[in-house]
């Protein structure tokens, strides 16, 4: 009985979902409680032997806990996938399944432009253990295909690229994956599954940073991968008890109170968004608006195909470079200026920041980051949000 309701639960709407699957009741308490115990005790002997062979048992919290376990079961059931595994960070979530999925002398072939952290690890980290990585613009097909060697063992890509979110064609990809037999991983934290679910076009993993939409608050570092029972029971057995980067009680239980108002707080993000990105289209300062899901943008074909939505990140160009771009962003009083994104509060990077200024000379990349604005459409009233930026572009 219990059961069967469980899973009406999981597949009804998002917020449906969100707002009841997975919960444990206790006494008929709407919010399910922390169990933030580091271990599981037994009243005898037999009890422990036999809690062995039960489907779900619960010994020491860096392997399972109750309170993980709500949110990795909602998270499972947002990306359409079989099983979830939390971890401590986004980069824990991105490493652990790197570690798990490839051994010594294997390649991978990663989309470029890509999350730094992501970057690093394929370039300067995994090359200790013989793992090596070629960096690919998957929007050039040929390149992806000429990239195969006969130790290649997986594609990982992000949806969106990092900061100019350039979109390339996932069911193509897939299809050179299968063809090849290489295995397919996605860092879907960009688009998010109220956008886009990877493992519905055959992405055989899909990895989030929960820092950002899926808890949206600020208030949290977590990560979660999402795939098949089998390959999350392998991670779970191995890189979650060996490495041990587990996400504690308390914050998988702010990060279920978070995912409660996901999707809401995702049509809000969008809306605010594409109404920002439509004024900034339009303002003379502006050079470029690097949003795939709108009409003027070159790969909106490709995009509206893929992606249901926008979310609230995406980048502009001013005409004034660098010298612009640092008036605009001490002009703005809402908007802050942070690395992160995806919470409640609108921020504003540049990723010329990223850039010595004392260095002589720009490479045409490096011109292009120093003149590009990131941009986090927040939760405030989308009319202050435009007042800001519109003032802030008219001093700039
Ligand atoms: C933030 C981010 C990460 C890293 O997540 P952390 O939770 O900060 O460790 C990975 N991938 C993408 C796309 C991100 O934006």
């Amino acid at each position: 009985m219990i059961k069967r309701q469980d899973k009406d639960i999981k597949d009804a709407g998002m917020q449906t979902m969100l707002a009841h699957y997975g919960d444990e009741t206790f006494h008929g308490a709407v919010v399910p409680p922390v169990f933030i115990n580091t271990l599981f005790a037994f009243d005898s002997y037999e009890a422990f032997q036999r809690s062995q062979w039960q489907e779900e048992a619960f010994y020491y919290s860096r392997i399972a806990n109750p309170t993980q376990q709500i949110a990795e079961k909602k998270l499972a059931a947002l990306e359409k996938g079989e099983a979830a595994k939390l971890f401590a960070s986004g980069m824990a979530a991105i490493s652990s399944t790197l570690l798990h999925c490839l051994s010594q002398g294997d390649h991978v072939i990663c989309s470029y432009p890509i999350y730094n952290g992501t970057y690093q690890m394929l370039q300067s980290y995994l090359p200790k253990f013989g793992i090596t990585a070629d960096f690919v613009d998957f929007r050039q097909l040929e390149q992806v295909r000429a990239a195969i060697k006969p130790n290649t063992k997986m594609l990982y890509c992000e949806g969106f690229s990092t900061f100019f979110m350039d979109v390339f064609d996932i069911p193509a990809v897939v299809e050179i994956a299968k063809t090849h037999n290489l295995l397919t991983v996605m860092d879907n934290t960009c688009a998010t599954p109220a956008t886009m679910r990877p493992i519905e076009w055959g992405i055989d993993i899909v990895i989030h940073s929960a820092s950002k939409y899926l808890c949206g608050h600020s208030d949290v570092t977590a990560g979660v991968v999402i795939s098949s029972q089998e390959r999350m029971e392998g991670i779970a057995n191995s890189e979650v008890v060996l490495l041990g980067a587990t996400l504690a009680p308390l914050e998988a239980w702010l990060l279920t109170r978070g995912l409660k108002t996901f999707g809401l707080r995702m049509k809000q993000h969008a809306e605010s968004a594409r109404r920002i990105a439509e004024m900034l289209c339009a303002h003379p300062q502006v050079s470029r608006v690097n949003l795939p899901t709108l009409k003027q943008h070159e790969q909106y074909a490709l995009a509206s195909r893929q992606f249901s939505d926008n979310t609230g990140l995406f980048s502009f160009e001013l005409h004034g470079g660098p010298k612009a771009v640092a008036r605009m962003m001490n002009n703005l009083r809402i908007f802050r200026i942070g690395v992160s994104w995806g919470g409640f509060e609108s921020l504003i990077y540049s990723p010329g920041l990223g850039i010595n200024p004392e260095q002589q000379t720009r490479t045409k990349h490096e011109a292009r980051l120093e003149r590009t604005i990131r941009i986090s459409v927040g939760l405030e009233d989308v009319e202050d949000l435009m007042e800001d930026l519109q003032f802030a572009l008219e001093h700039c």
